[in-house]
C-alpha cells in the first residue's frame, strides 16, 4: 500500500509556513504498520512524478484550504486511480468544503482513520477520527520526514509533545478538552534529534507547556542533567503560572514564555472566555520578567462586541505590559463558538478561505472600524499611530 501525505501550499508566499507535524504523524504512524508513505509539502516541493500512491490524504487549517482543492485536482489527474482523503481543522469544522473533490474526510486525529483506509477501504464518506490514547504509539520521525518539516529552518523549530486543552476560547478551533502527552522520555529524544541535527533554537507549540507542571518540572530536570545546550520559546497561560516551574524553565534554556493575552478589558476576556482578568494578567506577566524570562504578550483586536473604548484598553495595556507583543485580527474560525455568533454581532467581510489569517480583517465586530482596528493593531505591533495613542493617553490618563 503506498500512501502519499501532502501539506499544500500557502495562500500567498508571505503566508509564512505551517509545519506539517500532523501528516509527519500519520506517516509515522502507518510507516509502523508496513505502509510505504512519501509526505511532501507543496509550499516547498512539487508532487513527486516516481511514486504512485493507492491513498492521497491532504491536511488543511482554513487559510490553506483552497489550496488543499486546487492540488487535489491535480492529483486527480495525475493518479486518477488513488482515493484522496482530506483532513485538518478546516475540513474537520466544514467537512462539506472537501466534496466533490475529496472521497472522504476525517475529522479530528487522522492516524488510525488513516490505518483503517488503507486497510479496509473507504465505507463512511465523513470519518469521526479515534483519538490515540498513547501518543507514544506514534514512532519518532525518520529523517526524510524531519527534513521535509525542518530542513533549511534557521530559526524556531516548533515541537509538539501534546495534543489538546482544557480551556474553551470562543475564538480557538481546539476542541479536544483531554490533555494526551508523549512520554517525557519520547519528548527528550524529539528535541535531542532536532538540536543535533538542526539547530538548538526550538519552539515547544504545546498549547500550555505549563499546564501540568509535574511534567514540564521533569523535562527541564532533564534537560539540564543532560546538558542538552537549548534556546526555548514555549506557550504558558495566565493561569498556569508557577514562579519555580519559571526559574527550572530559564535553566534549561527557556528564554521566552508567550501569553494568549488577548485583551486588556475585563467585559470582553470574560466574552471570549479566557477565565482570567486584566489584574491577574498583569502580576503574570511582571512576575514572569522577574524570573529572567521574557514575555512575548499575544493580543488580539475584533472579537465579538468591542468598541473603540475596549480596544483602547487592550492598546493601553499592551504598551506597558511587556516589549516583546504581537497583535492579531479576530478571525471567526469554522469550528469555533465565534464563527457561530459572528454574524449576530458584526459583519463577516469574506467567506474567501485565503483571507482568513490573523493579519487580514475578515471580521468587523458592529463597534469597531476596520481603520480604528488597523490603527490599534499598528499601535501594538510598533508602528505607533500618534493620535491614537494621545487619544488613550488623555482618557487613561497615563
Ligand atoms: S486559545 Fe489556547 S488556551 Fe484557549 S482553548 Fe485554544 S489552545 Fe486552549
Amino acid at each position: 500500500m503506498k500512501v502519499l501525505l501532502i501539506q499544500p501550499a500557502p495562500p500567498f508566499p508571505s503566508f509564512g509556513d505551517a509545519l506539517p507535524f500532523g501528516l509527519a504523524s500519520i506517516a509515522s504512524f502507518l510507516r509502523k504498520e508496513r505502509m510505504d508513505v512519501a509526505l511532501v509539502d507543496l509550499g516547498k516541493e512539487s508532487l513527486p512524478s516516481d511514486f504512485v500512491p493507492n491513498v492521497v490524504g491532504i491536511g488543511a487549517s482554513t487559510p490553506y484550504s483552497k489550496n488543499a482543492v486546487f492540488c487535489s485536482k491535480k492529483v486527480k489527474k495525475l493518479f486518477p486511480h488513488a482515493k484522496i482523503v482530506f483532513g485538518g481543522p478546516h475540513f474537520t469544522a466544514i467537512p462539506e468544503n472537501a466534496f466533490p473533490y475529496a472521497d472522504a474526510v476525517i475529522r479530528g486525529d487522522g492516524e488510525l482513520a488513516m490505518l483503517d483506509i488503507c486497510y479496509n477501504g473507504i465505507s463512511e464518506r465523513v470519518v469521526n477520527g479515534t483519538p490515540i490514547e498513547n501518543l507514544d504509539d506514534i514512532p519518532l520521525p525518520d529523517k526524510d520526514l524531519l527534513d521535509c518539516i525542518y530542513k533549511g529552518r534557521k530559526t524556531r523549530l516548533h515541537i509538539v509533545g501534546a495534543r489538546g486543552c482544557p480551556f474553551d476560547c470562543v475564538f480557538c478551533a481546539e476542541h479536544s478538552k483531554a490533555v494526551r502527552y508523549h512520554s517525557v522520555d519520547y519528548f527528550i529524544e524529539n528535541l535531542r534529534v532536532l538540536a543535533q541535527r538542526y539547530h538548538n533554537d526550538i519552539f515547544i507549540s504545546d498549547d500550555i507547556f505549563t499546564l501540568n507542571k509535574e511534567r514540564a518540572a521533569e523535562i527541564c530536570g532533564k534537560i539540564i542533567r543532560m546538558q542538552l545546550g537549548l534556546r526555548l520559546r514555549v506557550f504558558g497561560h495566565i493561569n498556569c503560572f508557577d514562579k519555580d516551574l519559571l526559574l527550572l524553565m530559564k535553566q534549561a534554556g527557556v528564554h521566552t514564555i508567550s501569553y494568549g493575552i488577548e485583551s486588556g478589558n475585563n467585559n470582553i476576556l470574560r466574552l471570549i472566555n479566557k477565565k482570567f482578568t486584566v489584574d491577574e494578567t498583569r502580576r503574570v506577566v511582571r512576575e514572569t520578567l522577574e524570573t529572567g524570562i521574557n514575555v512575548d504578550c499575544l493580543y488580539m483586536i475584533g472579537n465579538v462586541s468591542e468598541t473603540e473604548e475596549t480596544v483602547a484598553d487592550t492598546v493601553a495595556f499592551a504598551l506597558q505590559a511587556s516589549k516583546e507583543r504581537w497583535c492579531s485580527f479576530a478571525i471567526p474560525f469554522p469550528g469555533t463558538k465565534f464563527y457561530e455568533v459572528a454574524e449576530q454581532y458584526g459583519t463577516i467581510l469574506t467567506k474567501d478561505w485565503d483571507k482568513y489569517t490573523n493579519q487580514n480583517i475578515a471580521y468587523v465586530p458592529y463597534g469597531l472600524t476596520k481603520r480604528y482596528m488597523r490603527r490599534a493593531r499598528d499601535t501594538i505591533v510598533g508602528g505607533a499611530d500618534r493620535s491614537l495613542l494621545a487619544k488613550i493617553r488623555r482618557r487613561l490618563r497615563f
